[in-house]
């Protein structure tokens, strides 16, 4: 007669930003049965309170999440509370020994972290930690004498010589949704309509993208009128998939499609922008709050010039196109986050923190390293970053990269009747051609080369102090 078998030792998942099973090295593959879990704690909440879009994105992929582990025969259990209170609960009932999650590198995730591992250690459990959401794990891609690399050229040299693991295994056995009983509450629904999430969403979206658009991704990818990027970060932001299982997937069809290479090099190294900026805040947390290099600009106080960059109503087209587009959809095409970045600190000359918790409050793909690390870029304070005194024109990048104005017409259809030579600078139209044409569309907030000399003293002053 065969021995009786031992009963399958437990082990929890806590899921945190990394909300799925495949390609998920952090899930306990050698632990017997696993149990996932995710918790709405009030005080992470509570910071991410006005990014509503965000939220419920986040909430749609919990959904999602749900789903693939119900066709597993298990569920996700969702608690409420501090996560260093209800890790230690749950094990305890369900009497499991191990605790696994995925790495963050935001610092109040990482306090979070060190207060459920030493609640945890209380009690006996184990914790492993394994990072589950970069390309290359944050801290892993030195530069020679061992730091982070400051200098984002030469990460994405060393980035791209750096072989990516092969794909993680899902765990075989998880807990039977029954023997879960009652635990947990339901999963939010979200507050507001946003677009499908889950790993299944994101695998089409990205095998979409693969096959119709990255051979021309070099040049679409400037162009905010076309379709011409992934729109895969909200869902990597939320680890519906993973950066190595897009890049591997994207380096597959590159060996396959020698037309598509070039395209997939160029995607590939945006990817590494991602991994260049999460290495950054894991080396100085301090990235959270100031940038590396600060810079002494005397910043303006101006809360109408503010609302009016926030409502889209600056009279200036491109930058009113992109801030509404955020505003409706909680996405921004990157060269027009980049322009209306620019537009705040060097026009308006108004401090980048305020764009940044803007930014932070309305995207759906918003992520303290990323968009920090960006804010930071653009307004010159950062590592690597793009110089104070040059200052992006709205109207050349209107002209250059939306030249129909398509993508301006979409998001302010006060402009709808503009011919397209002017579309970019309403403000050159005759005063009784504006009345037929645009009559509702506000004159600029301030004038381009009044904001910009503006910023060109400021940044003076600024370096003067420094000498
Ligand atoms: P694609 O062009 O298809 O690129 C593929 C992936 O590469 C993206 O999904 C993203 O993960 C990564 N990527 C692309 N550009 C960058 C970049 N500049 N920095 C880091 N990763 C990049 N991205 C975020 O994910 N979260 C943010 O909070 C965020 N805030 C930003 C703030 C500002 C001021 C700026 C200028 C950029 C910000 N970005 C942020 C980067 C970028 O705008 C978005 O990642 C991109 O627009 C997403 O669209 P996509 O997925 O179609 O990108």
């Amino acid at each position: 007669m065969p021995p009786p078998r031992e009963p399958a030792a437990t082990a929890i998942h806590w899921f945190t930003s990394d909300l799925r099973l495949q390609d998920n090295p952090a899930l306990p593959r050698d632990a017997g049965l696993v149990a996932g879990v995710f918790v709405l704690d009030p005080s992470v909440l509570r910071r991410h309170w006005e990014a509503q879009r965000r939220l419920a994105f986040m909430f749609a992929t919990l959904a999602a999440l749900d789903d693939a582990l119900r066709a597993k025969g298990t569920r996700l259990i969702v608690l409420e509370g501090a996560a260093a209170d209800e890790l230690p609960r749950l094990a305890s009932r369900l009497g499991a020994r191990l605790v696994t999650h995925a790495t963050n590198v935001e610092p109040g995730a990482r306090r979070r972290e060190r207060a459920v591992a030493t609640a945890l250690a209380r009690d006996a459990v184990t914790v492993r930690a394994t990072e589950a959401a970069f390309v290359h794990a944050p801290g892993t891609i030195r530069t020679g004498s061992g730091g982070a690399y400051h200098v984002y050229g030469a990460f994405a040299r060393a980035w791209e010589a750096e072989p990516v693991s092969p794909a993680a295994s899902a765990p075989r056995q998880w807990i039977a949704a029954e023997d879960l009983d009652d635990i947990g509450v339901a999963i939010p629904a979200p507050a507001l309509e946003v677009s499908a999430a889950g790993t299944t969403v994101a695998r089409a979206r990205l095998a979409h993208f693969l096959t119709h658009a990255v051979a021309d991704y070099p040049e679409a990818r400037d162009i905010p009128a076309t379709d011409g990027t992934s729109r895969l970060s909200y869902h990597l932001r939320w680890g519906a998939i993973s950066g190595a299982e897009a890049v591997r997937r994207a380096r597959a069809v590159a060996a396959d499609h020698p037309s598509r290479r070039a395209g997939v090099r160029v995607w590939a190294r945006e990817l590494a922008w991602r991994d260049f900026w999460a290495q950054l805040l894991h080396e100085h947390p301090r990235l959270a709050t100031e940038g590396l290099r600060p810079l002494n600009i005397r910043w303006r106080i101006d809360d109408d010039g503010f609302r009016r960059w926030q409502e889209g109503t600056t009279g200036v087209p491109l930058v009113d196109a992109g801030m509404r587009e955020l505003r409706a959809t909680g996405f921004m095409h990157n060269r027009v986050r980049m322009v209306t970045a620019s537009f705040l600190t060097r026009h308006l000359l108004l401090d980048w923190r305020l764009g940044e918790a803007h930014f932070m409050a309305a995207l759906m793909d918003g992520q303290l390293s990323q968009n920090g690390g960006n804010w930071q870029w653009v307004s010159g304070v950062g590592a690597d970053a793009q110089p104070f005194h040059r200052i992006f024109s709205p109207l050349r990048q209107g002209e250059r990269f939306d030249p129909e104005g398509a993508y301006v017409k979409r998001w302010v259809p006060e402009l709808a009747r503009v011919p397209a030579k002017l579309v970019h600078q309403p403000w050159e139209i005759l005063p009784f051609e504006r009345r037929g044409l645009c009559p509702d569309y506000p004159p600029p907030v301030v004038a381009l080369d009044e904001g910009r000399s503006r910023a060109l003293a400021a940044f003076e002053e600024a370096r003067s102090k420094d000498r």
